[in-house]
């Protein structure tokens, strides 16, 4: 029985030609592109943490958070300017003020900044003040966003949609390159599975992990914070996600300070900057076990 529109792995040298290994052998098994952001270069050697707050709320919260994740570690700023939220009565971002507040957040750390877009009409305002733009989870799927981004002279970190497969993800990302864009990075960030919601945000999907490296050269990163929506399974979360082959991490950090303002958005699970220190410490000195045991086997 063949059931209409029913996409399986197979099928990705049709759906995504220009990103699945099986049509392009050019690269070899394993082999991922790389991404530069800025400084920043993802699918190296080396896992990408990116953090920072949810949403950026004020001025003195971004720069404060932005130079706590950069004396943690971290190599990139994430920040919501326009915020996709479940209600429209909540708190939608500060939108053009957040951009500039996440350059100036940018300059004063030297940290690379990606920000989310959701608006066809605002790729050319968010690609102005953003070194990466962001395709959240609820537009995977949106094509026309997806054209415009590709038609961008900026990376894009593109997140699975929360119910999508992994055709349809890739699918997406193929939207992207289609435009000439190959500047792509995948974050999983957990999938509505029974019974995400009961004791996590969502399920986060480590095996799709290896899958997308099977399938495509893109890089791929997790986000443990939305995929758990707990701050204590953020930090294990994280490094199962480095040990399943996740090519960086993407954080929420809130200010741990006793008089800091509670997030407007996501509070439960921001972790602090002394959390996110202790993530990158694990990812350092895996790095730093790994180079000694190829040292070792190549000695
Ligand atoms: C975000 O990273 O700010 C976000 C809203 O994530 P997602 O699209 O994965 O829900
Ligand atoms: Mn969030």
């Amino acid at each position: 029985m063949i059931i209409a529109g029913r996409v399986d792995l197979d099928d990705l040298p049709r759906i995504c030609p220009l990103l699945c290994r099986k049509t392009n052998p050019r690269y070899g098994e394993g082999q991922t592109r790389a991404v530069q952001v800025g400084r920043v270069r993802f699918g190296g050697e080396r896992p990408v943490v990116i953090a920072g707050p949810c949403a950026v709320e004020s001025r003195e919260q971004t720069l404060e958070i932005a130079r706590a994740v950069k004396g943690s570690g971290a190599d990139m700023l994430r920040g919501g300017a326009y915020k996709p939220r479940t209600s429209p009565h909540d708190f939608q971002g500060l939108g053009l003020e957040g951009l500039k507040i996440l350059r100036e957040a940018s300059q004063e750390t030297g940290l690379p900044v990606v920000t989310e877009v959701m608006d066809v009409r605002l790729v050319e305002q968010v690609a102005d003040y953003a070194d990466m733009l962001q395709v959240g989870s609820r537009n995977m799927q949106n094509y026309p966003l997806l054209v415009e981004v590709g038609r961008s002279r900026r990376p894009v970190l593109l997140k699975r949609g929360m119910a999508a497969s992994l055709s349809e993800w890739l699918g997406a990302a193929e939207y992207i390159a289609k435009e000439g864009n190959l500047e792509i990075v995948l974050c999983e960030r957990g999938i509505k599975a029974y019974p995400s919601g009961e004791y996590s945000r969502y399920s986060l999907d480590l095996s799709v992990i290896p899958a997308v490296r099977a399938e495509t050269y893109l890089p791929v990163i997790v986000d443990p914070s939305h995929a758990t929506g707990v701050a204590a399974m953020v930090e294990s979360a994280s490094r199962a996600a480095i040990e399943f082959g996740s090519h960086g991490l993407i954080i929420e950090v809130a200010s741990d300070r006793l008089d800091a303002v509670k997030p407007k958005c996501d509070a439960a699970q921001a972790i602090s900057p002394r959390t996110l220190r202790r993530i990158i410490h694990f990812i350092e000195t895996r790095q730093e076990h790994l180079a000694e045991n190829v040292h070792v086997a190549s000695a």
